[in-house]
């Protein structure tokens, strides 16, 4: 999961990105509107935290011009307390939810589960492929009933291939959606995940086929056949 924090006060968002890292999220920050504008249109991101007073663009307008672009991406919108004006034209203008500041760190990671759950497995917490299981929630993994230990990037990796089961994903697409852009990785160091990934869960001893395919060409996908 990718999440663009758009912010201006530093010290609050670095302190959601850092804690975001901490639950196991890419988090990218812009400090004022038009930076967020253009990373929510180039980048691909799961969520957008957004504030409402920045500087060059609001967050409003903001919000508006990306749904006027077609992008989707579900918005979180932050208020100061007292702008209940702003919280009726935040959703208005496009956003998904909204939560006043001051706000606990526990009530942000409530609504960026509820949000990013959305659209897929709205109804399901527990991810399943074949004999693996996967809780967002808890960072548990388990196969066939025993836990497996994974990394934070292994589980962020393992979470997004297990979401999008079935589907082929590139090397960018799974880039962009587990690590930040202003992390340097290249595209061997996804098969290397993959491959720290597959020691763990597709040990031969455990099952005749395996669950992480590699699509030659294209990139990785997660599923039973
Ligand atoms: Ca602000």
């Amino acid at each position: 999961m990718r999440i663009l924090v758009v912010e201006d006060e530093h010290r609050i968002a670095n302190t959601i990105k850092k804690g975001l890292e901490q639950e196991k999220y890419a988090a990218d920050v812009a400090y004022d509107g038009e930076e967020g504008f253009d990373l929510a249109v180039t980048e691909d991101y799961d969520l957008i935290i957004l504030d409402l007073l920045l500087p060059l663009m609001d967050g409003l307008t903001v919000c508006r011009k990306l749904r006027e672009r077609k992008v989707h991406t579900p918005i979180l919108i932050l208020t100061a307390k007292g702008q209940i004006r702003d919280k009726v034209e935040g959703l208005d203008s496009g956003a998904d939810d909204y939560l006043t500041k001051p706000f606990s760190f526990e009530e942000l990671l409530a609504r960026i589960r509820a949000l990013v759950r959305r659209p897929k497995n709205f109804t399901q917490t527990i991810l399943t492929v074949g004999d693996l299981t996967l809780d967002p929630k808890l960072y548990t993994v388990e196969q066939r009933g025993t836990k497996i230990i994974l990394s934070n990037k292994e589980f962020s990796l393992l979470e997004y291939l297990m979401r999008n089961a079935g589907k082929i994903l590139a090397k960018e697409q799974i880039i962009s959606h587990v690590w930040n852009y202003d992390a340097d990785i290249l595209p061997n160091t996804v098969e290397v995940y993959i491959r720290n990934l597959r020691n763990k869960i597709d040990k031969p001893e455990l099952r005749k086929k395996p669950l992480i395919h590699t699509v030659r060409g294209f990139g990785y996908k997660i599923g039973e056949k």
